[in-house]
């Protein structure tokens, strides 16, 4: 066999969670459902929605998100970290830096890669409340089977998935396999298990 480029990123692979595949049709679901619950039943022009990528995972996601929504829309961007360098446990939600404007009156759709503990979106909402958005809805492409994550009031799931780590699309390990267009788990050994 020859070497292929894409070989050793994928060698540490242990499964495909989601393939690229069921992610694309996914991802077409929510943004009409989103689209369809946005828009109001009489208004011809409905108040554009701010699009809030809580930055680094989320951009991958939220960068398909939004282009399958053809409407006139802002972004703002926030950047929260909770899994800082290797570790794979939380070490709790920090709001890092927030590249936000004047969100007064503003329909806001919080868009995030997963939903574990919850101390992200528990971090995030509140703040975009007191900065004066008139709503705050919220997106994640995954959600982990554990209870602290079915407990967060979340309105739009691209998967619910079990409780395990997982990377690709947006994800990382350590800064890396964000752009693996897949959700995988990795071999124990390059995660330092
Ligand atoms: P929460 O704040 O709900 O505990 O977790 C949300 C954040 O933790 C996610 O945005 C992501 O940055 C990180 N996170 C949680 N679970 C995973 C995981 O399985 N893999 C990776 N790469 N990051 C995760
Ligand atoms: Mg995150």
């Amino acid at each position: 066999m020859p070497a292929r480029y894409d070989e050793p990123m994928n060698r540490d692979i242990q499964r495909v969670v989601i393939t690229h595949r069921q992610i694309a049709r996914r991802v077409d679901e929510l943004a009409r459902q989103i689209l369809a619950d946005h828009r109001p039943a009489t208004a011809a022009q409905p108040a554009p929605i701010t699009i809030i990528p809580i930055l680094t995972g989320a951009m991958i996601f939220c960068a398909d998100l939004i282009r399958r929504m053809p409407v006139v829309l802002r972004i703002e961007l926030l950047t929260v970290s909770s899994y800082p360098g290797d570790s794979q446990k939380s070490q709790g939600a920090k709001l890092l830096a927030a590249h936000v404007g004047d969100l007064q009156g503003r329909h806001v759709l919080l868009v995030d890669d997963i939903l574990d503990s919850g101390g992200t979106l528990r971090l995030v909402v509140p703040k975009l409340r007191e900065l004066g958005a008139a709503s705050v809805k919220t997106c994640v492409l995954l959600r982990k089977d554990r209870a602290s994550a079915r407990q967060t009031p979340v309105d739009y799931v691209g998967f619910d998935i079990p409780d395990e780590f997982v990377v690709g699309y947006g994800l990382d390990y350590n800064h890396l396999y964000r752009n693996l267009p897949r959700i995988v788990t990795l071999k124990s050994h390059v995660m330092g298990a």
